[in-house]
């Protein structure tokens, strides 16, 4: 099932022209060396066999667990529309979980055909559509370590208000690494001092699930879950 194709890329440091390999789809059951490669950033990388410099190429990236039934879809492009897309809360239309502009998602959304869960299984798969290499990554090890994607970006986005209000430390950007011991290790990207990890009691996220869980949306259906998701869902619940 895994599947790739090479191209000619230029490299942005010395500008020659190197052959890399480009993964189209990623089936971790078939090749679980490359769930390895991938979690470690060598995948959609240019290694420049001219200067030694590495550069992540951005290019769309399919997923696919089937023993834990994860599809993830990497689409670079969809960063540019995340710029200026407004926080619309949530509504409860499964279309409300993309919120993409028409047309914008079958063109986003792979061929399921090969990859898609089996009949009858549809809706336990979950479906995930990302717009960067880091956000893949975190999404891996979340439900790698047994964590709900949605519930994680609800408990990101209360730690990131909580830390501005009581500590004025401003955090742009979080990523769960791992969750092991009763802790979740975070990377954190702090305005002044820069990239942290922090380290919190799973005791919160368990807190959250036990609250949340069952007003989270069905699985088995397209959803973007990212922050932008904990601030609509946050926006909805009122
Ligand atoms: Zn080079």
């Amino acid at each position: 099932m895994t599947r790739f194709h090479k191209e000619i890329v230029t490299c942005p440091f010395c500008a020659s022209d190197e052959e890399v390999v480009i993964w189209d789809v990623l089936d971790v059951s078939a090749d679980p060396d490359l769930k390895e490669r991938l979690l470690t950033k060598r995948c959609q990388v240019l290694e420049c066999q001219n200067c030694g410099e590495e550069s992540i190429l951005a290019r769309p990236l399919v997923y696919v667990d089937p023993e834990a039934r994860l599809l993830l879809v990497w689409r670079p492009e969809l960063a540019e529309f995340e710029e200026t897309e407004p926080d619309t809360p949530l509504d409860g239309r499964p279309e409300s979980l993309l919120n993409l502009p028409a047309g914008l998602d079958a063109a986003l959304l792979p061929q399921l055909d090969g990859l898609a869960p089996a009949e009858g299984d549809a809706a336990c798969w979950r479906l995930r559509l990302l717009s960067g290499y880091n956000a893949l990554l975190e999404k891996i090890h979340a439900f790698g370590a047994g964590l709900d994607d949605r519930i994680l970006e609800i408990v990101k986005l209360a730690l990131t208000a909580r830390y501005a209000d009581e500590e004025d430390l401003f955090f742009e950007a979080m990523h769960l690494l791992a969750a092991r011991g009763g802790l979740m290790l975070l990377q954190v990207l702090e305005r002044e001092r820069g990239w942290q990890t922090l380290e919190i009691s799973m005791e919160l996220y368990d807190n959250a699930y036990d609250l949340l869980i069952e007003r989270m949306p069905a699985e088995g259906q397209w959803q973007r879950i990212d922050g932008r998701f904990a601030r609509r869902f946050v926006t909805a619940a009122g």
